[in-house]
């Protein structure tokens, strides 16, 4: 196309086809996507995944960010004041956010509205506690909140996302939708995969620093028998350890698994009185280089704890 001749050819009638050739190329360039934010990378991937080049996703929680434990800042008001739809974990991982919602003077993310997305709806809940909503106050007071880590659980994740997308974009409904179905299909094929290389694994006692990892174990049938932790958030006493100690030699536990960002200490300590080995594992993408994706999230984990397993250095 020769641009040059189009706006040079006549002097004044010149800048009135510039305009209607601008008018006529904004649906191209000028369409805007649709703003999304969510509280986690997690839940920022999986919505990418789903929305494509139809969403721009932020997630307020940085990469290898601490979610339960966030400090919201100033820019996040005007982030959520300008999202069209937000997604969140739910239940108590990020009560935060009603805070930041409250002040973002947006009523389409507000509890009730049509741009929230509680990410949580339908799963089957691990650690539910009889006695009320919030338990008392920490992390996981309404339920293990780290359901993402069973990768069945992606059903429901994606569905409550896929609806809220369509319903503030329902020309993009079926291209949603898609993008959903290649997304569980992959997942499909995958699952099997990872659970065949854990298989060996099966029953083994396993024990974590945080309460993370028991949809993880649950679906692939690992045995996470102990936290490091006394309850989420808080780190063991010296007694609390000495027992630990005591249990690891007792029941053979050849493994200790840590998350990149938890404090190390107390994991060395145990890992080299007891001689089991360490796995460094990812609770979220983004916490270590080689969890881009939902994907290969999974892949980065199941590797970690088969070569802990196998006895590979760190
Ligand atoms: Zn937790």
């Amino acid at each position: 196309m020769e641009l040059k001749p189009f706006w040079r050819k006549s002097g004044r009638s010149g800048a009135r086809y510039l305009f209607v050739a601008l008018l006529m190329a904004l649906p191209l360039v000028g369409r805007c996507a649709l703003s999304v934010v969510t509280t986690t990378p997690d839940l920022r991937s999986i919505t990418e995944a789903i929305g494509g080049e139809r969403v721009h996703v932020t997630s307020l929680v940085p990469d290898a960010g601490d979610a339960e434990n966030y400090v919201p800042r100033p820019q996040d008001i005007e982030r959520l004041h300008q999202a069209q739809v937000v997604v969140r974990i739910g239940l108590d991982y990020d009560l935060w956010l009603d805070k930041l919602t409250s002040k973002a003077a947006n009523p389409a993310i507000v509890r009730g509205g049509k741009g929230l997305v509680d990410a949580s709806g339908g799963i089957t809940l691990l650690e539910v506690k009889t006695g009320g909503f919030g338990g008392d106050g920490h992390a996981h007071g309404a339920g293990n909140p780290h359901y993402w880590l069973d990768p069945e659980n992606a059903v429901y994740i994606t569905a409550n996302i896929t609806g809220a997308l369509a319903r503030v974009d329902p020309a993009g409904s079926k291209f949603y939708e898609q993008k959903r179905n290649e997304f569980l299909a992959r997942l499909k094929t995958m699952i099997p995969v990872w659970q065949s290389k854990l298989a060996p694994l099966n029953g083994l006692p396993i024990v974590m620093y945080h309460n993370t990892w028991p949809y993880f174990g649950r679906r692939f049938r690992l045995n996470f028998a102990a936290s490091i932790e006394l309850k989420p958030g808080v780190p063991p006493s010296p007694s609390a350890l000495a027992s630990l100690l005591h249990r690891i030699r007792e029941e053979h536990i050849s493994v200790i698994v840590r998350e990149p960002q938890e404090p190390s200490r107390d994991v060395d300590f145990l890992a080299e009185k007891t001689g089991s080995r360490v796995a460094v594992m990812a609770a979220s993408i983004g916490d270590t280089d080689q969890a881009r994706d939902y994907f290969s999230l999974f892949d980065a984990n199941v590797a970690a704890l088969v070569a802990a397993f196998s006895g590979h250095p760190k």
